[in-house]
């Protein structure tokens, strides 16, 4: 180096200190002090800018694997703060309002033992469908199953969507075979509510389940749209006015059914059924 020739012909190369490091060879003053100034470090220039530099390297990965990692515990329902625990009335009246309006919630909530959700006798997927038929009282929307994830101890996340989401109308298999309950539920309406529900159950605590609801907007309540009693008894009383007629009548004395005329054909046709034959047909 142009350093070790110059220093070399001025100096004795008894007074030149090799670098710990390289093969560079140079009077002390020419290594970079240490923190505290009052020493040399062992290596030259180079290699302790390199060094520092491999330091600060390692030292920045370091902190963002610990920022993801601090990011998935958040994410794990040990991390919420259990202090917060909801009693039900109070989440009741909380999504009561996601009747007009969008809702997002993550609370946890503070069960009544005898409440069917804290029975650890129970599956957790019954002990979180308790807890979804609750919110539909509340919500006036219904959630269907999507699936459960198995969390660290004892603890799952069971996720549902918003019956009337759109884009959910794949339908269990074992419906999808049964034409009845396709022809019922193809007419519902669908929204862009994005609503979904998750629901944690931990065995560790099964009086803290964890409820996580995103409903954006707000739309018209889930009705079981399958024909009220009152109307599938009119429909077989009736039967002889035949379907297109039944439909007119439908509409006129239940005109806040959500019916549509295809299902009063397909109802009309198993009530004659039923009874043996009309007109001939069976
Ligand atoms: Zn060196
Ligand atoms: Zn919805």
């Amino acid at each position: 180096m142009n350093r070790d020739l110059a220093f070399s012909s001025a100096i004795g190369s008894s007074d030149l200190i090799k670098c710990k490091n390289c093969s560079f060879r140079g009077p002390q003053m020419d290594y970079p002090l240490k923190v505290n100034g009052l020493d040399y470090v062992k290596t030259c220039c180079d290699c302790t800018k390199k060094a520092v530099e491999h330091n600060a390297k390692s030292r920045a990965r370091k902190k963002e694997k610990e920022g993801t990692h601090a990011l998935q515990l958040a994410k794990k329902p040990s991390s919420t703060k259990h202090s917060d625990a909801l009693p039900w009335p109070t989440l009741a009246r909380k999504l009561a309002r996601a009747r007009n309006g969008a809702c997002d919630l993550d609370v946890f909530l503070d069960l009544d033992p005898s409440h069917p959700t804290a029975d650890v006798a129970k599956t957790q997927n019954e002990r979180a469908a308790a807890l979804v038929m609750d919110i539909r009282r509340e919500t006036s929307y219904s959630f269907n199953y999507q699936e459960k994830m198995q969390l660290a101890g004892q603890a799952s996340s069971i996720e549902y969507y918003c019956a009337q989401r759109n884009g959910t109308q794949t339908k269990p298999k074992i419906y999808a075979e049964d034409p009845d309950f396709q022809r019922d539920r193809d007419y519902m309406s669908r929204f862009t509510c994005g609503g979904s529900l998750r629901i944690t159950i931990n065995d560790a605590e099964p009086l803290r389940p964890r409820v996580e609801i995103v409903h954006k907007n707000h739309h018209i309540p889930w009705v079981d749209i399958s024909p009220s009693e009152g109307i599938k008894a009119y429909i077989i009383e009736n039967k002889v006015l035949g379907p297109a007629r039944l439909w007119k009548e439908i509409q006129r004395k239940w005109p806040e059914t959500e019916m549509e005329e295809a299902q009063v054909y397909n109802h009309w046709g198993k009530a004659s059924e039923a009874i043996g034959s009309w007109m001939g047909t069976r």
